[in-house]
């Protein structure tokens, strides 16, 4: 092909192309281990000096190739498999740091990475300083310190579905000689590729619109291949100085732009060890090969569904950025012109006890902890996911109290307004 190709293309066709007699689909290389002809071709695995798989757990073909897909998708240089989003993001940030060090995130983010930040990594040592992503610069620089070693954000929020500025993002990033870390689950590389704004590491929660089907938990880590360790090697010493456990090599130094995937790889994954199931990963990339279908149909219904919500006299606020006037509107003509996704967070009048009593009386919408798969699902945070935080936590997390986390899936998107409207006229009437 001269040209590059197409985002629904790659879609169908990246990361895997094979010869002939090959099997048209990837295939399931459900295997642990690999077959070596001498002990010398073993040993150079060991050392990094070849590349090849030798164990699963720190590398898979068939994760390889829809690692591989996932890494064009979203126009990086590399991408590793991981066994959830969860993992996903905790490898993405502590493979740059360290015991003592401290990150800068957005507070608007999803429970359990608010959670992974606040708490756990926490206990590891590492300390976290949450900030209002609509802040100014000055507001958001001001909670660098000198050990800071990355900012963190997601690019449309779940559940509060907020839209990051990136650019605004990268350039404080940058500015503090830190990369930029976002979470691109909702929006997708259908909608948007944070790389082109200025990203420096992408992370999913593949379980999501990338399985699509409600199948397989599963998450990515892909890295941009731009941000310069070298220049910042001070705060890297990880990447930059030798690794003890690999013979003294130097990531940055043996590996360029692959250093930072590596390390993950041949580093974390070989210690902590939640590597993806191959058999996991051929069903991403089944879901992966209808991804710019499915985004587009989920945006479409969903922002259907947004116009209904907002025009009924029930619903006290619609939080959807592609509808005209949502607080978010602008950033979302900016980075996503072609749509937002299928979540919508949206309250209802009356409180909590109408948002059961609704939620109850949905006949084929669903209560499910999760979002963004086929099925059109629903949740209140505050009575589910986040019932561990206080309504100030809740609103600083950015899901107040009231909030109903809706995702469209992929029924008629008139269906499921039929199911919304007897449902909310039942919890009026009880
Ligand atoms: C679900 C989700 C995660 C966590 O992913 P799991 O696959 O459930 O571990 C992380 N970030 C976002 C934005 C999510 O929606």
């Amino acid at each position: 092909m001269t040209k590059k190709p197409s985002i629904a293309t790659m879609c169908v066709q990246a990361g895997y192309n094979p010869k002939r007699g090959e099997s048209r689909q990837i295939p399931i290389i459900q295997s642990t281990t690999f077959k070596y002809e001498n002990s010398d071709q073993m040993a150079r695995l060991f050392d990094l000096e070849d590349s090849g798989y030798f164990y699963t757990r720190l590398a898979n073909p068939t994760n390889d190739m829809v690692a591989a897909k996932i890494a064009a998708l979203e126009g990086g240089v590399a991408a590793m498999l991981t066994s959830s989003g969860q993992a996903a993001n905790f490898y993405a940030c502590f493979n740059i740091c360290n015991a003592g060090d401290h990150i800068v995130s957005a507070a608007s983010i999803y429970g359990g990475t608010f959670n992974l930040l606040g708490t756990s990594m926490a206990k590891m040592g590492i300390e976290v300083t949450f900030i209002d992503q609509d802040a100014s610069e000055e507001e958001i620089a001001a909670a660098f310190k000198p050990n800071t070693k990355l900012l963190f954000g997601e690019m449309i929020s779940n559940p509060g579905v907020a839209v990051l500025d990136v650019e605004k993002f990268a350039r404080i990033a940058h500015s503090h000689g830190v990369p930029l870390i976002v979470d691109n689950t909702f929006a997708t590389p259908v909608h948007c590729r944070p790389f082109e704004w200025g990203a420096d590491i992408v992370t999913h929660s593949t379980t999501k619109y990338m399985d699509g089907h409600g199948v397989s938990v599963g998450g990515v880590i892909v890295d941009s291949g731009n941000f310069d360790w070298e220049a910042n090697a001070e705060k890297y010493p990880g990447l930059c100085t030798p690794d003890e456990s690999y013979h003294g090599l130097t990531y940055t130094k043996k590996f360029g732009k692959l250093a930072y995937i590596t390390k993950a790889t041949s580093q974390l994954m070989r210690d902590f060890g939640s590597i993806q199931s191959p058999q996991n990963a051929f069903y991403i990339n089944l879901g992966l090969q209808s991804l710019h279908v499915r985004v587009k149909q989920h945006s479409e219904s969903a922002k259907k569904v947004a116009e209904f919500l907002s025009s009924h006299p029930m619903v006290s606020w619609v939080n959807y950025s592609d509808l005209p006037g949502d607080k978010y509107h602008d950033l979302q003509q900016k980075y996503l012109p072609d749509g937002s996704c299928g979540v919508i967070a949206w309250g209802l009048k009356g409180g909590r006890d109408v948002a059961i009593r609704f939620m109850d009386n949905l006949q084929f919408v669903t209560i499910e902890t999760h979002v963004a798969d086929c099925y059109t699902c629903i949740l209140h945070p505050a009575s589910h996911t986040h019932r561990q935080m206080t309504d100030e936590q809740l609103i600083e997390a950015g899901a107040a109290p009231d909030l109903i986390r809706l995702s469209i899936g992929l029924e008629d998107p008139d269906d499921i307004i039929a199911d919304i409207e007897q449902a909310i006229e039942k919890a009026v009437k009880e």
